[in-house]
């Protein structure tokens, strides 16, 4: 499984977050202007014992109001700070996630078949969801304590540098030993966090096909097997999640004891004969009460660590897949409406550089309002030719025209406009029929979508499906037939009316009778539009204009059918063998 994985890291990736965060500068500004006032409070807390405990020495009535009135101010400004950046900060981080989420899955819109061929909708989907989420936590809750936490270690700081600069620094001699083991640790997370990302795009990729195809494996008797595949993916990420818990378990008690070992050196130091004559016992009480309130907020500092590094793999992750080129899209042509003359000239085709050609040297010529049948064995090339119409792929070489246009020279979206494609597999969304045959057409008349589908000879069994065409068809149309999913397929082709219309076995899963009916419907469809029709029962196609036989990606014989029959080649043959058939069956 390939995976994107983007060649930023570190700066590169905070500051394409940043870009998300810009827009919501106003609510990041209050949430730090919140963050600030909770840090300032509570380092006053320090301030207090130290007015406190001078106070008590020399106790007068000013003094006695004023401390408890400090009490309640003081937590009344930390109470008001903390609101302000928990809810501001949640408030960008929510958006930043939003617009993150949205635009992943906008651009996986536009990415090429390429992209699609090479990554598993598991893993896909699993970057809109999982990936997505892990950036959540390290721009909650992670930014949240960051800046709180941090700035309230600031504040300690200065405080500890100006009652006693000498003192603090001593206090410091620790910090790189802290910060090495922070530093470790985050590699190890960051490395730790890409394999269980990668593993969760594992166990949702293995879950989903097995669970999609629940008939295969029971009628394989596959359960063990899916069962075992299942549990080695899972077991994966087990294990690299306990190799973070691990880290995780390991390093924060390591960062603890080293605050305690230069807490209690301080506190030795402090007591030193020479250093307590200058301090007052409010000082000293102070500057301890300072140097401890650090150990909270580092310890969560380190703590956050693994969200954080969780966070920016998972960022790195979708960045780079933001950064896959999307589909070419150079062309500036809008076709009105196109007459259908399809020209293939010397077009050859592999689906990548290390695979064998699937079309060769194909020449093609299709007369607007011609309807073209392409016959041929499984595997021959059939569906590759026709996916190059709508430019789902580039020819690796020649050139593909329509109406004397190269296709790269039209936008994408009105060329696809142009082309109603009726594929192999069909898919069907899970919404009404009516807007499965209206697709992409939010206020279709449903006048015209009766005529579609009574032109696909669907309406019959649509209408005596329980609310007619406001039945929701389920998860991919389960709840139809196989030979009704199409019929629906057919009829949203000829619901948008396009000028090429594109039939790729779109009849193979009807019985002969409806699929004759359907022939007979789609002659009258055809009028006026260019059309190319794949289909394996020859008899359907038996009145095409003309018929292509491929063999090998190669067009070796065309003619209409009386010709071909006439010639006794590939055609001839392949009539034979299905005429013996039928005769059989
Ligand atoms: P047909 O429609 O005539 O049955 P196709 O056009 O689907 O044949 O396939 C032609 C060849 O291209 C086959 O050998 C198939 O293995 C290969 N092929 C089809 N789709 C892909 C793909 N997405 N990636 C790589 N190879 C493919
Ligand atoms: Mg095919």
């Amino acid at each position: 499984m390939t995976q994107v994985r983007s060649r930023d890291t570190g700066w590169a990736l905070y500051k394409q977050l940043l870009g998300y965060v810009k827009p919501h500068w106003v609510s990041f500004l209050v949430a730090i202007v919140g963050y600030a006032i909770y840090a300032a409070s509570s380092t006053a807390l320090a301030e207090m014992m130290k007015r406190l405990i001078d106070g008590i020495q020399s106790p007068d009535a000013a003094f006695r109001l004023l401390l408890p009135l400090f009490v309640v101010f003081m937590f009344a400004a930390r109470g008001l700070g903390t609101f302000l950046g928990t809810y501001f900060m949640s408030n960008v981080a929510r958006n930043v996630v939003h617009a993150l989420r949205c635009n992943v899955f906008n651009h996986m819109l536009h990415l090429p078949g390429r992209f699609f061929d090479s990554h598993s909708s598991g893993h896909l989907v699993s970057r809109v969801t999982y990936h997505v989420e892990q950036v959540t936590g390290a721009a909650t809750n992670a930014i949240t304590i960051l800046l709180r936490e941090g700035l309230f270690v600031l504040g300690l700081l200065s405080y500890l540098l100006w009652t006693n600069w000498m003192l603090t620094l001593l206090f410091l001699a620790v910090t790189p030993l802290i910060g090495g083991v922070v530093s470790y640790a985050s590699k190890r997370f960051r490395r730790i966090s890409q394999r269980i990302q990668d593993s969760m795009g594992d166990v949702t990729h293995v879950a989903s096909e097995a669970l999609t195809g629940y008939r295969v494996v029971r009628t394989h008797g596959a359960e063990e097997y899916e069962k075992a595949r299942f549990a080695r993916a899972s077991d994966y990420n087990r294990q690299q999640k306990m190799k973070e818990a691990l880290t995780k378990a390991v390093s924060t008690p390591v960062i603890q004891l080293l605050i305690a070992v230069s807490l209690a050196l301080l506190v030795w130091l402090a007591m030193s004969p020479a250093l307590l004559d200058n301090m007052t016992p409010g000082e000293f009480v102070a500057f301890i009460t300072a140097a401890s309130l650090m150990a909270k907020p580092v310890r969560q500092l380190t703590e956050i660590n693994s969200e954080i590094q969780k966070g920016i793999a998972a960022a790195g992750e979708l960045f780079g897949l933001l950064q896959e080129p999307v589909e070419p899209d150079s062309g500036t042509r809008e076709p009105a409406r196109l007459q259908g003359r399809i020209q293939l000239r010397n077009v050859s085709f592999r689906y990548a550089e290390d695979q064998p050609e699937v079309l060769k040297h194909i020449d093609l010529m299709i007369e607007p309002g011609e309807m073209v049948a392409i016959v041929g064995r499984s595997g021959s090339g059939k569906t590759t030719l026709t996916g190059l119409l709508p430019r789902f792929y580039r020819p690796t070489a020649g050139e593909v025209l329509i109406d004397g246009v190269p296709i790269d020279q039209y936008r994408l979206s009105p060329l696809r406009e142009q082309i109603a494609l009726v594929s192999q597999q069909v898919t069907l969304f899970n919404a009404s029929v009516a807007n499965n045959i209206a697709y992409g057409v939010p206020e279709a008349e449903r006048d015209s979508i009766k005529a579609a589908a009574t032109a696909a000879y669907a309406h019959e069994f649509i209408d005596r499906l329980p609310d007619g065409y406001d039945t929701i068809v389920g998860d991919n149309g389960v709840m139809l037939s196989g030979g009704q999913r199409q019929r629906l397929a057919i009829a949203r082709a000829i619901f948008k009316d396009a000028p090429l219309l594109i039939l790729d076995e779109a009849t193979s899963a009807l019985d002969t009778e409806s699929e004759r009916y359907i022939q007979r419907a789609l002659e009258e469809v055809c009028r006026g539009r260019t059309t190319l029709v794949i289909a394996h029962r020859l008899s359907t196609i038996e009145r095409a204009d003309r018929i292509l036989v491929m063999e090998q990606g190669r067009i070796v014989e065309q003619g209409s059918h009386a010709e071909l029959l006439a010639h006794n080649g590939a055609y001839a043959a392949l009539h034979r063998l299905q005429f013996q058939e039928d005769v059989a069956s």
